[in-house]
């Protein structure tokens, strides 16, 4: 991609490219349980490194790639790298697995899925189990409903020591068996868009600041973190880390237009309608403006949301980290989150990807986010 004439045709081009997309399939097939993020994040570094000038990775496994890294001016892309997932709590004498969550996984979708048992000896099939129509009872009328207790999997084996045979062990870690694929109207389903989507777009973003040859007036910072789904930590961490002057944060958001959501309490976003920004006491006013103002500017549409008190996102951990972090969440629409057919749509990933893109584009060291100013 070095020659001018290719970066002309790269601009007519479609933004997303099949190399990329190779490595969104890979990269989404992947497991990345919480905790057990470092396969996910070798694979993310190694597409990531031919983009940046170089890389560190922390003691938890949150892993940095920087461009520019002798500038002292810091500005942060972030999304996080880990997925939710069950942990094995309890074999049973006859060779039943109960479990634990690992991260906010949905127990009300879990019967009849196939998943994977990352045990000792590598990865083991099983299923969740569930009583078939005909000979489940739950008291009268009334049919049991899937809860925490009364799931189990079944792997094949009758005993737990024929469980264990397989190098399934208590704090061994289970994910769906789902991946990524395509659906009409450029659609995706996949496990876990949330949110290797967003560790997707950010390698995307320094991928095209690479590939168009941008110069950035100060030190990038492309941020993969580990342990969000339980509580935002591994952005914690990696916050003091690098102490960051400016954070911009990639997610996942609601869609809102499918049955039983109150768009009242949950807001009005649709996937396909571009990339999500929010109001929030995290979310930094000025730095929001400026990204408002990009995407006019850049003729992208985006939909506003407002956030009571914490924004559940990474944000948080940068926006309140060190002495304070001027932060902004820049969110992609999605369908059934916490669900193995999580689903958004390429245009909003190519939207959101543009207008990160475009938001560092606008940055400098000069950028006035002063309240008093
Ligand atoms: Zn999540």
């Amino acid at each position: 991609m070095a020659k001018e004439k290719k970066t002309k045709t790269a601009k007519e081009k479609p933004l997303l490219t099949d190399a990329s997309l190779n490595f969104l399939k890979a990269y989404i097939d992947n497991p990345s349980p919480v905790g057990f993020e470092s396969g996910g994040q070798k694979l993310w570094l190694e597409y990531l490194k031919p983009y940046i000038d170089t890389h560190f990775t922390d003691p938890y496994g949150t892993a940095v790639g920087v461009i520019n890294p002798t500038e002292t001016f810091k500005v942060v892309i972030e999304a996080h790298a880990d997925e939710i997932s069950w942990f094995v709590n309890y074999i049973t004498d006859s060779g039943l697995i109960y479990l634990k969550r690992n991260g906010g996984v949905d127990h009300q979708v879990a019967p009849a899925k196939r998943v994977i048992i990352h045990g000792k000896k590598g990865p083991v099939k099983a299923v969740f189990g569930w009583p078939a129509i005909h000979t489940r009872f739950g008291g009268g009328d009334k049919e049991n409903q899937p809860k925490v207790e009364n799931l189990w999997l079944d792997c094949g084996g009758r005993t737990k020591k024929e469980v264990e045979a397989l190098g399934i062990h208590v704090g061994a870690v289970v994910t769906y068996e789902d991946g990524f694929e395509e659906l009409a109207h450029d659609y995706y389903i996949g496990r876990a868009f949330d949110n290797r989507i967003g560790g997707f777009m950010i390698a995307e973003v320094a991928r095209l600041l690479h590939e168009h040859k941008k110069k950035l007036p100060f030190a990038l910072y492309i941020v993969n973190a580990v342990q969000e789904e339980i509580g935002l930590r591994g952005a914690e961490m990696i916050a003091r880390r690098i102490k960051p002057d400016v954070a911009i944060i990639t997610d996942v958001t609601h869609d809102t237009q499918t049955p039983m959501i109150n768009k009242m309490i949950e807001g009005d976003v649709a996937c396909g309608k571009g990339p999500s920004l929010a109001y929030g006491p995290a979310i930094h006013n000025k730095l929001l403006h400026l990204v408002e103002d990009v995407a006019e500017k850049q003729k992208i549409a985006i939909q506003m949301r407002a956030l009571s008190r914490s924004t559940g996102t990474d944000t948080d951990s940068f926006a309140y980290a060190n002495d304070g972090c001027p932060s902004v969440l820049i969110s992609i629409p999605l369908r059934y989150m916490h669900t193995p057919v999580e689903m958004l749509h390429k245009k909003d990933v190519e939207d959101t990807i543009k207008l990160m893109y475009e938001t560092l584009l606008a940055l400098s060291p000069k950028t006035n986010l002063s309240y008093f100013q």
